[in-house]
C-alpha cells in the first residue's frame, strides 16, 4: 500500500491568535510545518508564533485585517520572504455579528461582508500563486453552520458564510486540476472566546441549553475543528476537494 508522505509545507492561518484558529496552529505545528499566525490582535498572535518557537516550530505573527487588501499582501510577502512560499491556508479569521435584520445598517452589512467573505478571496487569491507555482494546496475555509440553516439572529453574517461555502466550491472547481485541494468547515457549538463573548452578552444560551441542541450532547472544542484542518490539509486528503466538513456533534445533518 502505498504510504502517504509528510512534506513541512508553510502554512498559514488568518485568525491564528484565537479559538479554532490557534488550535489550527498548534495542529499543523504537530504535523511538521512551519506556521505564519495572521491576526488582527498583533499581540496574541506574536504570543501563539512565541510559544511554537519555544517548541522548536519555525513560527511567524504578522497583524493583519483580512479585509484590507493591501496589507494581506503585504503580510504574505513577509510570510514568504521569512518562511517560504505557502502550501496550506486555513482562513479562520471571522467577525461574529447579531443584529435582528431591520437593524442592520449598510455599514454594518459591509463591515461583516468585509471580514467574513472578502477577508477570505483576499488571502486565497494572495495565496494560490505559491500553490499553482508548486503543483500542490491545500486551501480549508472556516465557514459557519448558520449558512447551512439560516440564521434569523445574524443574516449578514450567514450572508457571509454562505458566500464563503459557494467560493470554497467554485475554487475547488478550478484548482482541482492543478494539485489544489478546496474545503470548507463549518463549525457549530464550539467553545471558543468568540463562543463565550455572545453568550457573555446574551446573544447565545448557555452552554447546557447549546448541548442539548447537539445530538452527541456536548459542546464542540478548537481541537475537534482544528483535527479536520489538519487532516484536510494532509497529503492522505488529496481526493477530497469541494467539500463542506460539518464538524458539529450532529447539529446539522
Ligand atoms: P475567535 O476565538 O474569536 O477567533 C477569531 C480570531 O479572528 C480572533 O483572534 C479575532 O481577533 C480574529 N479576527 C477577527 N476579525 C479579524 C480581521 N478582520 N482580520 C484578522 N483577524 C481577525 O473565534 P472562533 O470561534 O475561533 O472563530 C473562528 C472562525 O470560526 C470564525 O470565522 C467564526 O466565524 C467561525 N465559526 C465559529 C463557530 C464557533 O462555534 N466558535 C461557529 C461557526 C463559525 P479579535 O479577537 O481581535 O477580533
Amino acid at each position: 500500500m502505498a504510504q502517504a508522505t509528510t512534506t513541512s509545507r508553510v502554512a498559514v492561518v488568518t485568525g491564528g491568535a484565537s479559538g479554532i484558529g490557534e488550535a489550527s496552529c498548534r495542529h499543523l505545528a504537530a504535523a511538521g510545518h512551519r506556521i505564519a499566525v495572521l491576526d488582527l490582535d498583533a499581540e496574541r498572535a506574536a504570543a501563539v508564533a512565541d510559544d511554537l518557537r519555544t517548541q522548536g516550530v519555525a513560527a511567524l505573527a504578522v497583524g493583519v485585517d483580512v479585509s484590507d487588501r493591501t496589507a494581506v499582501d503585504a503580510a504574505f510577502d513577509k510570510v514568504r520572504a521569512d518562511l517560504g512560499p505557502v502550501g496550506i491556508l486555513v482562513t479562520s479569521a471571522g467577525l461574529m455579528a447579531f443584529d435582528t435584520f431591520e437593524d442592520i445598517t449598510p455599514e454594518r452589512w459591509q463591515r461583516v461582508l468585509d471580514v467574513n467573505l472578502t477577508g477570505t478571496f483576499h488571502c486565497c487569491q494572495a495565496a494560490v500563486g505559491d500553490m499553482t507555482s508548486a503543483g500542490w494546496g491545500r486551501i480549508i475555509t472556516i465557514s459557519s453552520s448558520s449558512a447551512q440553516r439560516g440564521s434569523p439572529n445574524c443574516a449578514h453574517y450567514a450572508a457571509a458564510k454562505g458566500g464563503v461555502i459557494v467560493l470554497t466550491k467554485s475554487l475547488a472547481r478550478i484548482y482541482a486540476p492543478l494539485g489544489i485541494t478546496v474545503n470548507t468547515i463549518p463549525p457549530s457549538g464550539i467553545e471558543t472566546p468568540m463562543q463565550h463573548r455572545s453568550q457573555r452578552e446574551g446573544r447565545l444560551p448557555d452552554n447546557d441549553a447549546m448541548a442539548r441542541a447537539i445530538p452527541i450532547g456536548h459542546l464542540g472544542t478548537p481541537d475537534d475543528i482544528a483535527a479536520a484542518v489538519a487532516y484536510l490539509s494532509s497529503e492522505g486528503a488529496g481526493f477530497v476537494t469541494g467539500q463542506v466538513l460539518g464538524v458539529n456533534g450532529g447539529a446539522v445533518l
